[in-house]
């Protein structure tokens, strides 16, 4: 796929910073496991965060495509500032700016171009993979909800300000109305604490929560109202949410790309035998299978990015995500173990980037719809069958399949 010169230039301008301080700060981030202001500031600085909001609120309007050719330049340095700038250009941010009225979208879009990396508010203990098990409920009193529940693995948790949490919606004679999007706002809204913070073999500056919510009131200028109300809101923000996909897999393929980088270099650099150790053909066709599937990634990657669901036309298409997520980030793992092969005893060190990186890599086969369930959804639709996933439901649809 061919980038165009501003992209090409953008592309150049996230390497040198990456190159900077994401790059010297990656081990004392992963060591000290503390969220980085600092680099907030340099993305901020750099007009990372919003990239992809509309220009009326104060963003550029730039593309799920340019924002990928900043995220692999960033996950190449450090993972966490990656999933910043994600987190502040797609997932929930987008949500807001596909479905949110302008007042809420101004809201958002303040809180993100002041630094925030907005969070997303689904896996509860009891509902990860079957999301829509989920219990936190939004019950209606008079012109308000209150919310009710807990939700873990929330990324972000303690150090974001605006939450999107989705929740079943209850009226006020307790009828299950659908699925709802509740927009929170750590610091103002009360009833929204966080737990405890998850402990987490990678990733480690990005807080991972649990978050509780106990009566939390949510005003009805901070209900997120799918388009077609709450009867199909869990696919509708679901939907909505998809670009997010395409980011975590870009952050796999980034770090992917990272490590190749290093490992090429040490190959060039290392000397057994009496010869640099790239000149064993054992490892030269390792290094090539490397690129060849991080090549593929990429290129699925930035398909998935341009390309625009059904229906809608501002979220990237679902099963193109889902590919695209399921290739790059199960690559990517393999990548980066290869590359620590290439390093030896030293691949395995604290002192090297690659067990950090590994470490790092191993999450994204998981958060975000892990590659099993998302492996459903592409047969889904490569079979053109609903496939629920419960005993019943399936027997249900096959009886229908089979009329
Ligand atoms: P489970 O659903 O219990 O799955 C366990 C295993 O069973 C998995 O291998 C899964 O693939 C498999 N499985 C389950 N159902 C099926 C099926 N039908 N077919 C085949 N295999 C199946 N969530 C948020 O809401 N917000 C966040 O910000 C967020 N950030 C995260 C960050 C990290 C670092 C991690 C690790 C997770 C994060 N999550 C977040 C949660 C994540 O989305 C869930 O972990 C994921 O959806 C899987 O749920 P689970 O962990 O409960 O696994």
């Amino acid at each position: 796929m061919e980038l165009s010169s501003q992209q090409l230039a953008l592309k150049e301008r996230a390497r040198a910073l990456s190159n900077g301080l994401p790059r010297k700060r990656a081990a004392e981030i992963d060591q000290s496991r503390e969220y980085p202001w600092d680099v907030v500031e340099a993305l901020k600085a750099e007009r990372f965060m919003g990239m992809t909001i509309p220009k009326e609120y104060g963003g550029q309007g730039r593309s799920f495509l340019d924002t990928v050719l900043v995220i692999e330049e960033m996950a190449r340095s450090c993972t966490v500032s990656a999933r910043i700038v994600v987190e502040a250009n797609m997932g929930a941010i987008s949500t807001v700016m596909a479905y949110g009225t302008d007042a809420q979208r101004k809201r958002a879009a303040d809180l993100v171009l002041a630094g925030d990396k907005p969070a997303i508010c689904i896996t509860e203990p009891d509902a990860g993979s079957d999301a829509s098990g989920m219990k936190t409920r939004a019950d209606k009193r008079g012109n308000r909800y209150v919310l009710n529940g807990k939700k873990h693995w929330i990324t972000g948790a303690g150090v974001s300000r605006l939450h999107l949490i989705f929740a079943r919606v209850f009226d006020e004679r307790g009828e299950e109305l659908g699925t709802g999007g509740f927009l929170a706002v750590r610091g103002e809204a009360e009833g929204l604490r966080m737990s405890k913070r998850e402990t987490t073999m990678g990733l480690c500056g990005m807080p991972e929560g649990e978050l509780v919510f106990e009566d939390l009131e949510i005003t009805p200028d901070m209900v997120l109202l799918p388009p077609s109300g709450f009867k199909r809101g869990f696919a509708d923000l679901i939907n909505a949410y998809n670009s997010q996909r395409v980011g975590a897999g870009t952050v796999a393929m980034g770090i992917a790309a990272g490590a190749l980088e290093h490992a090429v270099e040490w190959a060039k650099a290392r000397e057994q035998f009496g010869r640099p150790i790239g000149e064993f053909q054992g490892l030269q066709w390792m290094l090539a299978d490397m690129q060849t599937q991080l090549t593929a990634s990429r290129l699925m990657l930035y398909a998935a990015a341009s390309s625009r669901g059904p229906g809608d036309s501002s979220f990237p298409d679902p099963a193109l995500a889902a590919q695209a997520k399921i290739f790059a980030s199960e690559a990517a793992i393999k990548i980066v173990n290869d590359a620590l092969q290439v390093f030896g005893a030293r691949g395995y060190s604290r002192d090297f980037p690659l067990e950090r990186m590994a470490r790092d890599v191993r999450m994204f086969t998981i958060g975000g719809g892990t590659a099993q369930v998302l492996r459903t959804l592409v047969a889904s639709k490569v079979l053109g069958w609903k496939l629920p996933q419960t005993r019943d439901g399936y027997v249900m649809s096959k009886a229908k399949v089979d009329r």
